[in-house]
């Protein structure tokens, strides 16, 4: 195509939907499986994620804000769709118009839904929020049994499902989810609804760890995308079919050049050549989502061998030592996440150089380029 990119995200749906498979076998086949698409689906793209995991049977959606929900729904998506993060006041007609699942968790957002129910002559279905543990958004379990009778006495709201959501369901050896999970369920009885409630709590490391979790639904999200929570532990303690990740990102030399020893590289010098050092110039900077914390740390492929970025990682550039691989030239492919020959560098292995984790840098790579969806 004339005028893109050198760099590119490739997003192969063969494995979407193989993940997607394989946690619906993991959460148990009676389970829906909710796909987290927020955040561009973790970099890979909502829409496309979405359209291809509908296409084999997902049904149930999630994202942050109402605005990416109502995205979905104007492309063309079918099945349940649930905005996480509420809600402007203003905003509570869009729930009727798109047909969207409210996640509530305070009951002035129930009352402007439950009189829009009214004004329209319809009910609304609503899932409510409850912090077991993850001390971030939702009502407190004490606090559970009030709210629902609260909401059982606004007209046209309909309560249909618990959420809760677990801090460490990546510790496969913690008590901390089953304990939180105890505490959920202790206060489901005193959920009000006409409805069989759907009941979900478990994200990825809970589908993996402790599948007996998982409820009516489960959310997943990372594990979709290809990778465990809990990094390569979770790989190495995988004993049976692994996740594949969904997507790589690629770039291509732009100059290579042969500078002697004692010489400062990029922005403040903050790497001297040691020897006569033969460098590949790279158009991928923290712009493109390669960030700058991975200055003189990070490694790429080229020619299917490791090479370490020197110097400080730039605005659109950054420079690698190519010293010891053999014939790099201008065009030829760098691979900064995924697979060249025989090598592989994962987002867990990039997040571990960054002191971060595989979500950020897939959101980073995916939502920073143009992406190629391939099968
Ligand atoms: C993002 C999110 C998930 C998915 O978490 P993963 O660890 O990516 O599986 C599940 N539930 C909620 C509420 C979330 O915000």
């Amino acid at each position: 195509m004339i005028g893109s990119s050198f760099n590119k995200v490739t997003v192969s749906l063969s494995a979407l939907c193989h993940n997607y498979h394989l946690l619906r076998r993991r959460a148990g086949e009676n389970v829906k499986l909710l796909a987290m698409v927020k955040a561009d689906a973790y970099g890979h793209g909502m829409i496309k994620v979405a359209r291809e995991l509908s296409k084999v049977g997902c049904e149930s959606f999630g994202v942050a804000e109402l605005c990416e929900a109502i995205n979905l729904r104007e492309a063309g998506i079918k099945g349940e769709i649930f905005v996480f993060l509420g809600f402007p006041i203003a905003d509570a007609a869009c729930f009727f118009d798109y047909n969207l699942t409210p996640i509530i968790f305070d009951i002035e957002s129930a009352e402007v839904l439950s009189s829009k129910a009214v004004m329209r002559n319809q009910e609304i279905r609503v899932h409510v929020k409850v912090d077991c543990g993850m001390t971030r958004l939702g009502i407190f379990p004490e606090d559970f049994e009030s709210f629902s009778a609260e909401l059982a006495m606004l007209p046209g709201i309909v309560l249909a499902g618990v959420a809760s959501h677990f801090p460490r369901a990546d510790e496969a050896d913690s008590d901390n989810t089953i304990e939180q999970f105890e505490r959920f369920l202790r206060i489901l009885p005193y959920a009000l609804t006409k409805d069989d409630l759907v009941r979900h709590t478990a994200n990825s490391g809970a589908i993996l760890n402790f599948p007996e979790t998982c409820c009516e639904m489960a959310r997943a999200g990372i594990a979709l995308y290809g990778y465990y929570p809990d990094g390569v532990a979770g790989i190495a303690a995988e004993k049976k079919e692994k996740l594949q990740p969904v997507m790589s990102f690629s770039s291509q030399v732009l100059q290579v050049k042969i500078v002697p020893a004692g010489v400062g590289v990029s922005y403040g010098h903050c790497f001297i050549t040691s020897k006569p050092t033969r460098l590949a110039v790279l158009p991928v900077g923290y712009e493109d989502g390669l960030s700058r914390s991975l200055s003189n740390k990070a490694e790429v492929l080229i020619g299917g061998k490791r090479a370490r970025i020197r110097g400080r990682v730039c605005m659109n550039l950054c420079m690698v030592d190519v010293t010891d691989i053999e014939g790099v030239t201008v065009g030829d492919e760098v691979i900064f996440l995924g697979r060249q020959g025989k090598d592989c560098i994962s987002s867990d292995e990039i997040a571990g150089w960054m002191d971060s984790i595989s979500y950020e840098v897939l959101c980073l790579f995916g939502n920073n380029n143009e992406r190629k969806y391939i099968e």
